[in-house]
């Protein structure tokens, strides 16, 4: 029994082992497949919820399914209400799809139409933002936009970019596009890849995107295995908004530009209308820098009018600027120069004027001086002779328009010789100051008086009769009479005569002087220290 049953129970273990080994082997791989179903559950579970999410918004039918689709799932794959569900979603997606079909076969319109229904199905789907939504619902109402390809792509890409900022790319939707790639090319790649091709061949690219914009056409018109379709979409998309974002700022950007240039150019032209305005000199100069700047700023309004691209035009810009600031520079250093040159010659003027002004003022007074010495008795400070030969033509023709009485005097001191005979020439100088100095300060103001020469003095007075003045004379002979004058101590007394007329009709100052004359010569006669009228 021993070896025997020691061989039997080797079998007998043997053969549990190997049961044992087949039935563990079995379960390893009951867990195995069960693991996989399970992985396999999840994935499908994962895939039938996003291509319910990608769906949704297609059609309208299809939504009720959709949400149900969605709602089983939340209870396993087993479901026999998602088996169902799915088998209902699948004949309106068939019938979607030959509806579809039917679409392509019809009029050209209702074609476009229908692609466009299914382009913004798209975009609807994949721009999820409210204010997207509403706009893109608002476009897609609108049936004028959809006649102009270009125009609709720019109310496009406007909505589309208004969720981006700058060139950001799209936004990727959170299930990964590959995993439903099949689905998507059946429903609606044909129709979106049109869409987009005719898009790509209407609107204006811009030179720098001709390359990129010529290999997706290639990739939509002949699907590449290498790159999803979604990926292309999303290329094509990116592209028209880094166009369309390429343009609008571009354009601002010159606008921007443009303004600062303008502004910058008013500058500098009031700079060179403010520079100087006083040098005549610089007018002529001024004209042609003028016409310069006029010319390179018209030729600049008009590349800038038909600019298209920035960078030349800033180029062509700045180098204008150069040459019109360089211009305004050499203007505003030969203005420089000639300002320099015309303030010194302006203050040489100046200095010449004050020079010449005040050698005027010098004149003047030497005038004045020279003409109240002239007129001036020194020894006096009475008017001389030539003053009173001045004086009586102004009174005479004063007297024949106004017919006023005027009256002269001619006064003469007694017995002068003998005073410089005893006293002394000096003496006999005090004595003529005195006499004067009396006569003039006892006389009224409007009379005039004058030596006339020697020891003799003229009196004019005028508005006076000769009554009057033979009072006058009365009163000045007596003052006379009474005064003294101081000469070395002793006191000399002095008295005068005088001849009084009054002018008439038809006298001559020669006719009045010798009708006085011949007064004082009988004053004198009559034994002096009197007054005679004549
Ligand atoms: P009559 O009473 O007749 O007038 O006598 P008279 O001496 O005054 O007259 P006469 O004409 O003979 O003398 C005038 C003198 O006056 C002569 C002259 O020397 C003097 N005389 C004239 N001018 C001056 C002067 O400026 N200074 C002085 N000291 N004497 C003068
Ligand atoms: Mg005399
Ligand atoms: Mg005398």
């Amino acid at each position: 029994m021993g070896f025997f049953s020691k061989s039997a129970d080797k079998n007998n273990d043997s053969e549990k082992d190997r049961w044992r080994d087949k039935y563990l082997n079995l379960l390893d791989a009951q867990d195995l497949s069960e693991k996989t179903h399970k992985q396999n559950q999840e994935l499908l579970c994962k895939t039938i919820v996003r291509l319910s999410i990608v769906a949704s918004g297609f059609d309208p039918q299809l939504e009720p399914h959709l949400l149900r689709i969605r709602n089983h799932l939340k209870n396993g794959i087993d479901s026999h209400q998602l088996k169902a569900e799915l088998e209902n979603f699948t004949d309106v997606l068939a019938r979607l799809s030959d509806v579809s079909l039917n679409r392509q076969d019809s009029h050209q319109k209702q074609h476009a139409d229908a692609d466009l229904s299914l382009l913004f199905a798209f975009l609807l789907q994949r721009y999820t933002s409210t204010k997207q939504q509403q706009a893109l619902n608002r476009l897609k109402e609108s049936s004028e936009s959809w006649n102009d390809p270009q125009r609709l792509f720019a109310a496009i890409a406007e909505i589309i970019e208004d969720g981006h900022s700058g060139n950001m790319p799209i936004q990727q939707p959170e299930q990964s596009a590959e995993q439903f790639l099949p689905f998507q090319q059946q429903i609606d790649a044909h129709f979106i890849s049109t869409q987009l091709l005719h898009l790509l061949e209407h609107i204006e690219i811009p030179d720098q995107f001709i390359q990129k914009a010529q290999t997706l056409k290639q990739h939509l018109t002949v699907h590449d295995e290498a790159l999803s379709f979604e990926a292309i979409v999303d290329n094509v998309i990116s592209l028209l908004i880094e166009i369309s974002s390429n343009g609008q700022p571009k354009q601002q950007e010159i606008d921007k530009f443009l303004v600062h240039i303008t502004e910058q150019l008013t500058e500098l032209g009031l700079a060179v209308t403010g520079s100087n305005i006083a040098v005549i000199d610089a007018s002529l100069d001024r004209s042609k820098l003028d016409q310069s700047v006029s010319e390179q700023m018209s030729d600049l309004q008009h590349r800038s009018m038909h600019a298209t691209q920035l960078e030349p035009l800033k180029a062509v810009i700045s180098s204008r600027i150069a040459q019109i600031t360089q211009e305004i520079q050499e203007h505003k250093q030969k203005e420089a120069i000639q300002r320099e040159k015309s303030q010194r010659q302006m203050e040489a003027l100046s200095q010449k004027i004050k020079a010449m002004e005040s050698e005027t003022g010098e004149l003047k007074s030497k005038l004045i001086t020279a003409n109240t010495y002239a007129l001036r008795d020194t020894l006096t400070d009475l008017p001389n002779r030539l003053a009173y030969d001045e004086r009586v033509k102004i009174e005479i023709s004063r007297w024949q328009r106004y017919h006023t009485p005027l009256c002269l005097i001619i006064w003469d001191i007694d017995h002068f010789k003998k005073i410089n005979d005893q006293f002394g020439h000096q003496a006999g100088d005090k004595v003529l100051a005195h006499v004067a100095r009396q006569l003039s300060e006892h006389a009224r103001r409007a009379d005039f008086i004058a030596r006339f020469g020697g020891e003799e003095f003229t009196m004019l007075l005028p508005h006076t009769n000769k009554q009057s003045a033979f009072k006058l004379a009365h009163k000045l002979r007596y003052i006379i009479e009474q005064s003294h004058v101081n000469t070395n101590d002793i006191l000399l007394s002095v008295t005068i005569s005088c001849g009084i007329t009054q002018f008439i009709k038809g006298d001559t100052h020669e006719s009045a002087f010798a009708r006085a004359d011949q007064a004082l010569y009988r004053a004198k006669e009559q034994g002096r220290n009197q007054c005679c009228l004549n």
